[in-house]
C-alpha cells in the first residue's frame, strides 16, 4: 500500500501553543490530516483567533507537507439549529454557526462539521426544514466559502440526519447547496443500521441518495454496540462491532482516497491511541492485543 492515506484524528488546542500545538500533536501521530475544535467542544466560548498561534501552526503544516484543504473543524455540539420553539435559542445557534464558519476560514480551513441537531418532539420533517432555514441564514451572512459538512447521526434521542435520505432533504431544501456536504461517521452509520461490511454498497447508496461528490470527510470509529443499536459509543479500532478489517477496507477504498479519515476513538488509560491506530491503518495490519499492551 503506497497510496498516500489521508488519515488523522481529532486533536486538542490548548495553552500555551494552541494551533501550533494541535499541528505538532497531529504530526506526532504520523497524521496526514486532522480535525480540531476552535475552543471547547461542549460550549461556544471562544478565544480570539489572534491568540491562537495560527500563523505558526500554518507554517509548520507547510513544512510538514500537510494539505491544509484537507483539515477539518468541528462545530461545538451544543448547537441545535433544527428547533426554533425558543426563537432566541435558535438565533443564538445561528450566530454560533456563523462565528464557527468564520473562525474555520480564519485557520485557512475549508470544512466545518456540524451535527444536524435534534427535533425535540417536533418530528424530523419540521426539524429538517428548520435546519435548512437556519443554514441559509448562516450562508447569507458569513461571507466565506467554507463548506458545512452535515454529520450522519445514529438515531439516539430525537436526532435528525440519521439516514442518507434525511441528509439529502436538508441539502435539497437549502438555497446554498454549493456550501453543503456530508461527514460520514462509521460508528454512527453502523449504529443507525447501515451494514458497513460491504462499504461499496454503502457508497453506492450514498451516491444514489445524496451524491458522492458531497462526501467531504469520514469519521473512522469502531462502535461499542452492534449495528442498529442507536447508541453512539465509539470504540478503538478492532475492539468493537465494526472491526478492524471493515474499517481498514473503508480507509483504503479507492473511491474515498481523497477524503480525509478522522479517528475519534477513546483514549486508553488517559493516553491518545491515534499513533498506534494510524500505524495499523497505514500498514493495513491489525496488531494483536495492541490495546491490552498499550
Ligand atoms: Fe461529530
Ligand atoms: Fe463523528
Ligand atoms: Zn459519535
Amino acid at each position: 500500500m503506497n497510496e498516500k492515506l489521508l488519515i488523522g484524528s481529532h486533536v486538542g488546542m490548548n495553552a500555551p501553543d494552541f494551533y501550533l500545538g494541535s499541528v505538532k500533536e497531529a504530526i506526532s501521530y504520523g497524521s496526514t490530516a486532522f480535525m480540531f475544535y476552535t475552543g471547547a467542544p461542549q460550549n461556544s466560548f471562544r478565544k480570539p483567533l489572534s491568540e491562537l498561534k495560527i500563523q505558526e501552526g500554518r507554517k509548520l503544516l507547510q513544512e510538514a507537507g500537510i494539505d491544509e484543504s484537507k483539515l477539518i473543524v468541528h462545530a461545538p455540539y451544543i448547537i441545535n439549529a433544527a428547533n426554533k420553539n425558543k426563537p432566541d435559542l435558535w438565533e443564538m445557534s445561528i450566530r454560533t454557526i456563523i462565528n464557527e464558519v468564520q473562525r474555520t476560514a480564519g485557520f485557512g480551513c475549508k470544512t466545518l462539521v456540524l451535527h444536524p441537531g435534534n427535533h425535540v418532539g417536533n418530528g424530523a420533517e419540521v426539524a429538517i426544514e428548520t435546519l435548512a432555514e437556519a443554514l441559509d441564514k448562516v450562508f447569507e451572512k458569513d461571507g466565506t466559502d467554507v463548506k458545512i459538512a452535515l454529520e450522519t447521526m445514529c438515531g439516539k434521542g430525537t436526532e435528525i440526519g440519521i439516514t442518507f435520505e434525511e441528509i439529502a432533504k436538508i441539502i435539497e431544501l437549502s438555497n446554498h447547496k454549493d456550501r453543503l456536504g456530508v461527514c460520514l461517521d462509521t460508528c454512527h452509520t453502523s449504529d443507525y443500521g447501515y451494514d458497513l461490511t460491504d462499504f461499496d454498497a454503502v457508497l453506492d447508496e450514498f451516491d444514489r441518495v445524496i451524491g458522492l461528490d458531497r462526501l467531504l470527510v469520514i469519521h473512522l470509529n469502531d462502535s461499542k454496540n452492534p449495528k442498529g443499536a442507536h447508541k453512539d459509543r465509539h470504540e478503538n479500532l478492532g475492539y468493537g462491532f465494526i472491526g478492524f478489517d471493515t474499517l481498514n477496507a473503508i480507509a483504503h477504498n479507492p473511491r474515498v482516497s481523497d477524503i480525509p479519515k478522522i479517528l475519534e476513538t477513546p483514549y486508553i488509560n488517559e493516553k491518545p491511541p491515534y499513533g498506534k491506530e494510524i500505524e495499523m491503518l497505514k500498514s493495513g495490519k491489525f496488531i494483536d492485543n495492541w490495546k491490552e499492551n498499550f
